[in-house]
């Protein structure tokens, strides 16, 4: 226990199993002294979400899917009703048809470019607007965004635009929210074997093409993801807001395929 949020509150909204990113996160915090609160997305994620949440002592503030507003508003209330006030949020949400995480971005339906935005980009926007109101005394939030929103990278088509929105709509937020002490950022993650990404065509060759080609040779764990968090999340990072964070072996810096990289 490093006290970094010691006395703090928040909610962490994206865990799915242990190897979530959200999870990472939840450790940390709770390693750092923050009472957490979690949500899941339906039954079949409760039954994995309520085991975690026991082992940190987390409150589960209800089943919410964020297309379904009165779920949202159903969980702030709960946190309200508990709480009254929170110090901290984590938004760790995304989803895309996985057939349409393979192939090219042009053959994108209609249907599911609305849906990857309404749940990867609008949801964020939806629970900052309602967090704000229960950060009476300053806080930070944080989401989760992937280089796939500034490069092209292989298959993860429309996410791409998605994340990209989504780091534009952390730059509105923070000044919309500023002027309350309130922070949001974003942490851009290198690639990790999650739920999420299984979705994503030829992802183990990208985890080995990062792990040849970043500075650091090796990709990102959920634990180092947490600990960046933490920074983010705690009075470390009082002066950062807006800001898009790397926490990725350092891969976005480069700029060609390392020399004595092996064929992969
Ligand atoms: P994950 O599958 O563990 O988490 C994704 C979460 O999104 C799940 O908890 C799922 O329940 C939730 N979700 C999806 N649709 C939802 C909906 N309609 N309502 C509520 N919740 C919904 O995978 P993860 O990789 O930990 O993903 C967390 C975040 O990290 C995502 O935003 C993802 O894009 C981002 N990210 C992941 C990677 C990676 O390589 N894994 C890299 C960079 C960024």
């Amino acid at each position: 226990d490093n006290g970094l949020l010691a006395g703090k509150r928040g909610l962490i909204m994206g865990v799915a199993n242990n190897r979530s990113i959200a999870w990472g996160i939840a450790k940390a915090c709770a390693d750092a002294g923050a009472e957490i609160a979690l949500t899941y997305q339906g039954d079949a994620f409760r039954k994995r979400v309520e085991p975690l949440a026991t082992e940190l002592g987390a409150y589960i503030a209800g089943d919410c899917d964020v297309t379904d507003m009165d779920s949202v508003d159903a969980v702030f209330a709960n946190i309200e009703a508990k709480w009254g006030k929170i110090d901290f949020l984590v938004h760790a949400i995304a989803f895309s048809d996985k057939d349409e995480l393979d192939g090219r971005y042009i053959d994108t339906t209609r249907d599911n470019f609305l849906r990857s935005m309404d749940i990867s980009v609008y949801s964020f926007t939806a629970v900052a607007q309602r967090a704000e109101k229960l950060m009476t005394d300053g806080g930070s939030m944080l989401t989760l965004t992937y280089y796939g929103a500034e490069k092209v990278m292989p298959h993860y088509n429309v996410m791409g635009v998605a994340k990209a929105a989504l780091e534009a709509s952390v730059r509105y937020l923070a000044v919309d929210v500023g002027g309350n002490g309130i922070r949001v950022n974003a942490i851009s993650a290198g690639p990790i074997k999650t739920l999420a990404a299984s979705g994503i065509g030829d992802f183990r060759y990208i985890l080995k093409w990062n792990e040849y080609n970043a500075p650091l040779k090796k990709t990102v764990s959920i634990e180092e993801v947490g600990n960046s968090a933490l920074y983010l999340l705690s009075h470390l990072s009082n002066g950062v807001t807006g800001e898009v964070h790397h926490v990725d072996a350092g891969y976005h810096v480069v700029g060609m395929k390392s020399v004595d990289a092996p064929d992969i």
